[in-house]
């Protein structure tokens, strides 16, 4: 059979979860092939571009992608979509379609170990060994500041109080503001670094926005280790003061989920429901291959060390790490936004890494850039683009400005962005 049509054969066999698929014993998963082959751990932002863009970029080149979730969802628009405004989050993209549609293979698998020596990534399901590895497995919880060792209470206050800011959980949150009847609804702002910085505001404000249009008699009660953002610290003082009481620089200092009491340096809050943010940090995978960066104090940050310019791990580059699990970057900002749209970008540079080495000579260095569109309001709406750019300064740093707009009447920019961002990496047609 020649190469394309075993291709072909591959992503339909995988992806429907055909019987010759090793069982579970980590046998190898793929055949071997005589292609040098790139395995992409998670299919999010990142890593669906980088499959996307290596397919265009080097042809020649195997490209799988392990994914563990069955369908694509998207967190940009979710917050609109968890008060009934748009359609978008609700719906998911099934990974084989989107493969086959892009021509490169599917696992659907969790992988739990990386194997750097023997160049192996082994799943459930078997193992596969890989020419380049790309990580964008994204971000996990870390629930230690609150709970300690205590593994019961953390699980407990994810599938109660779930944060939202992973996609599996959208439908869990949309459910608890259906069921809400009133009372204290608390949401934790995590410290920084997190994903989406202006994320929980917009849902704080969309959240105490549902609650005046269902004549709901409940509060949003942010407890907030910060300052907050400025662009929503005016609208909450302003326009929701009956609905949101806005705590800041109050950091939370235990959390006991059975009682539901939230205790701070400054007081003890009770409360009814809500969403509680903990700190994030890199996904497992991240962890387990060692390659989570350390300070100066050799204490872990949490996010992935890498090359900023190359975004290989720091020391092998057979590895490369993209998305939110990034660490610092620059040493005049640190780290990137943890954007949809940035961790879009990095797929594309990343790709672009992979298929020079592929070819023999290395690109040109290239720098992301990130656009976020975030509501401030909802009637009437009123939206913020803010744009983040990147340039080497003459010492070869990575410098950033941001710009921040706002835009009194917004005609859909935001839902116009992600179909542009879905078209270059959810399935064609
Ligand atoms: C409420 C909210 C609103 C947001 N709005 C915006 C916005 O307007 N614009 C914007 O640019 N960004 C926005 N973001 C941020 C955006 O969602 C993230 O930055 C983006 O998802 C990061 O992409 P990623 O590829 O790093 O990770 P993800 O998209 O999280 O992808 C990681 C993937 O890896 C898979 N995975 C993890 N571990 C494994 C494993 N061991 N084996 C197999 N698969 C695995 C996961 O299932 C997942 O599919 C928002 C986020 C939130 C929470």
């Amino acid at each position: 059979m020649g190469q394309k049509g075993r291709r072909h054969f591959l992503v339909a066999g995988l992806a429907l979860g055909s019987t010759w698929i090793a069982g579970p014993s980590l046998a190898e998963l793929l055949p071997s092939s005589r292609a040098r082959r790139v395995v992409i751990v998670g299919g999010g932002w990142g890593g669906l571009t980088a499959a996307r863009h290596l397919r265009l970029m080097a042809p020649e080149l195997e490209i799988v992608l392990i994914e563990r979730s069955p369908t694509f969802r998207s967190l940009p628009l979710s917050n609109k979509w968890l008060v009934g405004l748009g359609q978008e989050s609700g719906r998911g993209h099934d990974y084989a379609t989107i493969a086959r549609s892009h021509g490169y293979l599917l696992v659907r698998a969790d992988a739990t170990v990386i194997d750097r020596e023997l160049r192996r990534v082994i799943t459930e399901k078997g193992s596969i060994d890989y020419d380049w590895l790309i990580l964008a497995v994204g971000i996990r919880y870390d629930y230690a500041a609150w709970f300690g060792d205590d593994h019961q209470a953390a699980k407990y206050a994810r599938r109660s109080y779930p944060a939202g800011f992973i996609a599996d959980e959208l439908d869990l949150l949309k459910q608890k503001l259906l069921d809400f009847k009133g009372g204290n609804f608390v949401m934790t702002i995590p410290p920084s670094p997190y994903r989406c910085p202006p994320a929980p505001y917009e849902r704080a404000m969309m959240v105490a926005w549902w609650f005046k249009q269902k004549n709901i008699k409940g509060k949003v009660v942010i407890v907030d280790p910060g300052p907050g953002m400025q662009v929503f610290n005016s609208v909450f003082a302003d326009r929701y003061e009956k609905q949101i009481v806005h705590l800041t620089h109050a950091k939370v200092t235990a959390v006991d989920p059975f009682r539901k009491i939230i205790a701070t340096e400054f007081d003890d809050l009770r409360f009814d429901d809500g969403m509680l943010m903990p700190a994030q940090q890199a996904g497992d995978l991240v962890w387990q291959a060692g390659l989570v960066e350390r300070g100066s104090d050799g204490e872990p940050s949490g996010w992935a060390a890498l090359d900023p310019v190359r975004l290989h791990a720091i020391d092998d580059e057979r590895v490369f790490l993209i998305g939110d699990l990034a660490g610092k970057v620059s040493s005049l900002f640190g780290h990137y936004p943890k954007s949809g749209h940035l961790a879009n970008q990095l797929g594309k540079i990343v790709a672009k890494e992979i298929a020079g080495r592929a070819h023999g000579k290395l690109p040109e260095p290239q720098l992301p850039e990130s656009v976020c569109h975030v509501y401030t309001d909802v009637a009437p709406m009123e939206r913020v683009r803010i744009d983040a750019n990147y340039r080497f300064r003459g010492d070869g740093v990575i410098s950033q400005s941001v710009r921040q707009v706002v835009d009194p009447q917004p005609r859909g920019e935001d839902v116009d962005w992600a179909s542009s961002m879905y078209a270059d990496f959810l399935a064609q047609g």
